[in-house]
């Protein structure tokens, strides 16, 4: 067994132990393998150790690597923060944007996405905890960029996606995530059909999937430290 094959068994392993202690069945929570940095070889070994989703934040160089991977069945994400001259790129290489925060962003990705691939899978970024020179929309400006969103025919809204500062300790870091499940609920009770809340990465996982996480983004502890 590789060590990467290792290393997904025990972050199976620790989203199975989180689920259970919040009392939510393991399959409720999707794992997605953040790649970056990492070349062709360590994806090809997670996608033979049985993964399929990978999130990767810099643009050309995952539009590189989706090309020496292309005989695989791979689904990728962008995480990374999208600039008005990526959006063709990531419109047309990927199969979601977790990092839209801007109607103009989503606008171009709806212009851009190919008639021939499905419509792009899309999560806007949220910051939740506040910090001023964060990337993601304010929580208060949100639910009106979440319908302009759901508005575009080439995007599916999926739901929303954060990358929130490490707290001191669990309680305070679920505290934050539970903002965004809050948010979450509430765009859904005003009738957006969202399946999708992406947040916990290799530290903080168990907090976002205690406070309702279903999709968490996974990097060192799957492929060891960036360096
Ligand atoms: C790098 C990154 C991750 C993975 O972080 P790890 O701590 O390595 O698990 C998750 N989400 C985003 C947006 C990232 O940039």
């Amino acid at each position: 067994m590789t060590v990467i094959s290792q290393q997904l068994q025990a972050v199976h392993a620790r989203i199975a132990a989180a689920c259970h202690a919040a009392g939510r069945d393991p399959a409720s929570v999707q794992l997605l393998a953040v790649s970056k940095t990492f070349g062709p070889e360590a994806v090809r070994a997670a996608h033979t150790a049985g993964q399929r989703a990978f999130g990767e934040n810099y643009i050309q160089e995952a539009v590189d690597k989706m090309a020496a991977l292309a005989d695989l069945p791979l689904q990728w994400h962008c995480i990374g923060p999208i600039q008005s001259n990526k959006t063709r790129l990531v419109a047309e290489h990927f199969a979601w944007a977790q990092t839209v925060d801007r109607l103009k962003i989503a606008q171009r990705l709806n212009e851009q996405r190919p008639a021939a691939l499905p419509p792009l899978q899309v999560c806007i970024q949220v910051n939740v905890d506040g910090g001023a020179s964060k990337s993601g929309v304010a929580p208060e400006e949100a639910p009106a960029l979440a319908r302009a969103v759901a508005a575009l025919p080439r995007l599916q809204l999926r739901g929303l996606m954060c990358i929130p500062d490490p707290q001191p300790d669990f309680l305070a870091m679920k505290a934050v995530f539970l903002r965004a499940k809050a948010l979450h609920d509430q765009l859904r009770a005003q009738g957006l059909a969202l399946d999708t809340l992406s947040m916990g990465m290799s530290g903080d996982l168990e907090a976002a999937i205690q406070a309702g996480s279903t999709m968490v983004r996974v990097g060192t502890a799957i492929f060891g430290g960036r360096g």
